[in-house]
C-alpha cells in the first residue's frame, strides 16, 4: 500500500537519489579535488556498498512510502560494474528512472541501459572549450568524449537529455552562451547550476557563485515555462529560438520549501538534505534481517522529523558546519 509521508513542513517524499559508487573517473575541482581525492583516499570497499538486491529492496520500501522518481548517481554511476542489471531490476517497478553521468562511458553502456529500461539521462558538461573543460575536470577526458556519450544516449532513446552545467565566475562563465548555442535545435536543455558549498573540500566562496539572475540577464526575451512539478529544481525558460534553458538557483533563491528529495549513499545511509552531516544507516538493518515494515517505520519516523532547509538558512554560521561530500552522498 502506498503511503504519503510528510515532514515537519508538510513536504512529501517523492524523489530518491541513490549513489551507487563514491568513485569517479573525473576529478572536477568543485566536487572531487585531486589533492583530497588522491590514490590514498579511503573510498568505500565493495563489502561496504549496497548490492543491487539491497538497493532494489530499499527502493521497493521507498516506493511504498510515496517515492515516484529514482535517480541513479554517484560518484560516476557508470563505473559501477553491470549497472544495467540494477536498472533492469528497478524498471519492473512503476517508477521514473533517470541517471546522472559525466557521459564519457555512455558510448559503451547506453545501449544496455536503454534495453534495461532506463528512462533518461542527465549529462554533466561544464564547458565546450577543451582547455576549460580539462582545467575543470582534471582527468584527461575530453569534451569530444562527452559529446559522443550524448549522441550515443540520444541514438538509443535515452532523451530528452538534460545537460547540467555548474557555473563558476572565474572558470566557465563565458561558456554559457556557447553551451546553449552548441545544443540549439536539438531538444536538449542546458541547465545552469549555481556553484554550491557542498562538502568542505571544494574551496567554495560566494564570489565564485554566478547567480541565476545574472545568467537570466545574459539572455534577451526569455519566457518562463510553467513548472510541471512543484518539486522541480530548475526554473525553465524558452528562448526566442525555441530552445530551452534551466536555471538552478540553489544558493541565491533556495527552493527548500518544495524539497521532496531524499538521498542514499552507496553504503546505504539515508540523507534528508544535501547538506546533512550524517546519514541514517539503513544497510545494517537490512543485513540484520529487519522486515520491510520495520525498515519502512525507521524511514517514516526520520522523514516525519525532518526539518532541513539548509539553503534557506545559509549564513556564515552554517558554513562552519560539517557536511558530507557530494561524490559520496550523490548529486
Ligand atoms: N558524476 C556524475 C556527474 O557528474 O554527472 C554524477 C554525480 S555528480 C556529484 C552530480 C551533479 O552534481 C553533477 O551535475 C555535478 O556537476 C553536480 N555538482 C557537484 N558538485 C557541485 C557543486 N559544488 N555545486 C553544484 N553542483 C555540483
Ligand atoms: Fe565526478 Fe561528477 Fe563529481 Fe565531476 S561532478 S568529480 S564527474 S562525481
Ligand atoms: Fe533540499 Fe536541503 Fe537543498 Fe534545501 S538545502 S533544497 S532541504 S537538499
Amino acid at each position: 500500500m502506498r503511503e504519503v509521508l510528510s515532514d515537519t513542513f508538510g513536504r512529501p517524499l517523492t524523489d530518491l537519489r541513490i549513489s551507487v559508487t563514491d568513485r569517479c573517473n573525473f576529478r572536477c575541482k568543485y566536487c572531487m579535488p585531486r589533492e583530497v581525492f588522491g590514490s590514498d583516499f579511503p573510498f568505500l570497499e565493495k563489502s561496504q556498498m549496497m548490492s543491487f538486491e539491497e538497493i532494489d529492496r530499499l527502493v521497493g520500501i521507498f516506493e511504498s512510502l510515496g517515492v515516484v522518481k529514482v535517480r541513479i548517481t554517484g560518484g560516476e554511476p557508470l563505473l559501477r560494474k553491470n549497472i544495467h542489471e540494477l536498472i533492469s531490476m528497478l524498471a519492473l517497478r512503476p517508477l521514473e528512472i533517470a541517471l546522472t553521468t559525466n557521459g564519457v562511458l555512455l558510448p559503451r553502456y547506453a545501449p544496455a541501459l536503454s534495453a534495461a529500461g532506463l528512462d533518461r539521462v542527465t549529462v554533466s558538461l561544464d564547458a565546450i572549450d577543451e582547455a576549460t573543460f580539462a582545467a575543470i575536470t582534471d582527468s584527461g577526458h575530453t569534451v569530444a568524449a562527452v559529446m559522443a556519450g550524448i549522441e550515443a544516449a540520444e541514438s538509443v532513446g535515452l532523451g530528452p537529455i538534460k545537460i547540467n552545467t555548474v557555473v563558476k565566475r572565474n572558470t566557465n562563465k563565458d561558456e554559457i552562451l556557447d553551451l546553449v548555442e552548441r545544443f540549439s535545435n536539438r531538444d536538449i536543455a542546458v541547465r545552469f547550476i549555481e556553484f554550491m558549498d557542498v562538502g568542505t573540500t571544494n574551496g567554495w566562496s560566494m564570489e565564485e557563485v554566478v547567480s541565476a539572475e545574472e545568467i537570466r540577464d545574459m539572455f534577451e526575451d526569455l519566457s518562463a515555462i510553467n513548472p510541471t512539478n512543484k518539486s522541480d529544481v530548475a526554473k525553465r525558460y524558452s528562448l526566442p529560438s525555441g530552445d530551452e534553458i534551466g536555471l538552478i538557483s540553489s544558493v541565491t533563491e533556495p527552493f527548500c520549501g518544495d524539497c521532496s528529495r531524499a538521498r542514499i549513499s552507496a553504503d546505504g545511509r539515508l540523507f534528508t538534505c544535501l547538506f546533512s552531516n550524517k546519514g541514517l544507516d539503513l544497510l545494517s538493518p537490512i543485513r540484520l534481517g529487519y522486515s520491510d515494515e520495520q525498515i519502512a517505520s525507521i524511514i517514516t519516523s526520520t522523514w516525519n522529523a525532518r526539518d532541513d532547509r539548509y539553503s534557506e538558512m545559509r549564513s556564515e554560521l552554517t558554513s562552519e558546519l560539517q557536511r558530507v561530500e557530494m561524490s559520496y552522498i550523490g548529486g
